[in-house]
């Protein structure tokens, strides 16, 4: 029998940073279940309440709703000292958390030695990743070499003393081989981490099962993806990428219900691109609009605060992200940091080095390098829009840029964010 519920995928289809903890705040009112299914602490999503800014690493935005549900799949990884700090840190702002976390029981423990691995390697590698240091790549690396610590290994005493005393092995001599000695630092961590352990077990649930059953008595479900689609491990802009799958398909495995269970996959873009991190960026703007947009937008990362390179627009960039995620809608982001531009460029299509012009996202990386950028120019609107909540009282020349962005990407656009409040969002019939 189908699920009587609906299940929407929310995904980022950028490199990340689009404002999709906005978006799953606004959407997460109307919904039972918001659940995260990749990543790690590296993802940080900023969420404005009221006055009230919240960063949340490893818990999904949904928290900030009174009496949702929210999850973290098996297809993240767990930072247990840092999620219980982002746990506690919400408790004394007088969030209600009781009873409404969970956190299941295949997601892979993140250890302090992953962390130490991770900045070791980024620091000795020739090819710089731009990692965020958080041990994500190393925690990932652990869990598909069949070594990691889950969740459920905790409720075991003797075999996690057993992980752990292999893992350990195996880090002290990776470490010595990068020259970056292990530590007594290292031990005291682990203790800390460990001693949490108990703790982590009262929230641990599996959670296919509980968002299936969820749907199958008409509960609505948000998963949450973290970072964007040119991050993904496949389908991204290998090697700069992140450890997992954040597309949509990642969202079925790294929660443990069907791919047939989801209804809906809305992309999060930002009305203009940014990334942060090493790596190609076709769309880049020239260094006096990049300062002159990256202050407009406050492009600076939520977990790590480093400044954003910025960009146009780039479709070629979107129709892939449409494709590879099965878009069934957009979401835009931050319109109201264009209005004061008086002309806008979209990317089109990129002309590769050999002259022949493309308008597929190239599968191979070191390509997008040396491509140059087809544009498209539109007029700004340069007029404000943060106080728009309907489509009709839009500028005509926003309007004219959304209905682009839309026939370019191949996906409607459903919500338009025009600021950092929850309220500064205009839903599209
Ligand atoms: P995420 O990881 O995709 O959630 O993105 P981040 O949290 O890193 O970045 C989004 C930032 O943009 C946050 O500071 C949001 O408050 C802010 N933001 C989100 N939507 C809008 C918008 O429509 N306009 C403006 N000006 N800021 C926005």
């Amino acid at each position: 029998m189908p699920a009587q519920g609906s299940c929407t995928v929310i995904v980022g289809c950028q490199w990340g940073d689009e404002g999709k903890g906005k978006i799953v705040d606004v959407l997460a009112e109307g919904v039972d279940i918001v659940a995260r299914y990749q990543g790690g602490a590296n993802a940080g999503h900023t969420v404005h309440v009221g006055d009230s800014q919240f960063v949340l690493h490893q818990i999904p935005s949904g928290i900030l709703h009174a009496g949702k549900r929210c999850l973290l799949g098996n297809g993240v990884v767990l930072d247990i000292r840092q999620f219980f700090e982002e746990y506690d840190a919400l408790v004394a702002r007088g969030i209600d958390i009781e009873g409404r976390v969970g956190v299941s029981l295949r997601a892979q423990l993140l250890m302090p030695y992953h962390r130490m691995l991770d900045k070791a390697a980024e620091d000795s590698a020739s090819t710089k990743i731009g990692t965020t240091g958080r041990g994500i790549g190393p925690a990932y690396e652990d869990k598909a070499g069949r070594r990691g610590v889950r969740v459920a290994d905790l409720a075991n005493p003797q075999r996690l003393e057993k992980l752990i005393e292999a893992a350990k092995e195996k880090v002290c001599d990776r470490l010595d081989q990068l020259g970056a000695g292990a530590t007594s630092e290292l031990d005291a961590a682990m203790d800390e981490a460990l001693a949490l352990g108990d703790r982590l077990l009262v929230l641990a649930t599996d959670t296919g099962p509980e968002i299936s059953a969820a749907l199958r008595d008409g509960k609505r479900v948000l998963l949450e993806g973290a970072q964007g689609t040119a991050l993904d491990l496949d389908h991204g802009t290998y090697p700069f990428v992140t450890s997992s799958n954040t597309t949509a398909g990642g969202a079925a495995t790294g929660t443990g219900i069907g791919p047939t269970l989801i209804d809906a996959v809305v992309g999060v873009v930002k009305a203009y691109t940014t990334r942060v991190g090493e790596g190609p960026l076709p769309s880049a703007f020239e260094p006096e609009m990049d300062e002159h947009v990256r202050a407009l937008g406050g492009e600076f990362g939520a977990t790590t605060g480093r400044p954003r390179r910025c960009g146009w627009f780039d479709s070629v960039l979107s129709r892939h992200a449409a494709q590879v995620n099965g878009l069934t809608g957009l979401a835009v982001t931050k319109l109201d940091v264009l209005d004061t531009l008086s002309e806008l460029q979209i990317v089109t299509a990129y002309r590769m080095p050999d002259g022949s012009v493309t308008h597929s996202f190239p599968a191979d990386t070191w390509s997008l390098a040396g491509v140059e950028p087809v544009f498209e120019t539109l007029p700004g609107w340069e007029s404000p829009t943060g106080h728009v909540r309907h489509l009709k009282d839009l500028p005509a020349n926003a309007r004219v840029y959304l209905d682009r962005l839309e026939e370019l990407t191949g996906a409607d656009v459903q919500w338009i964010s025009v600021g950092t409040k929850r309220s500064q969002i205009i839903p599209v019939d």
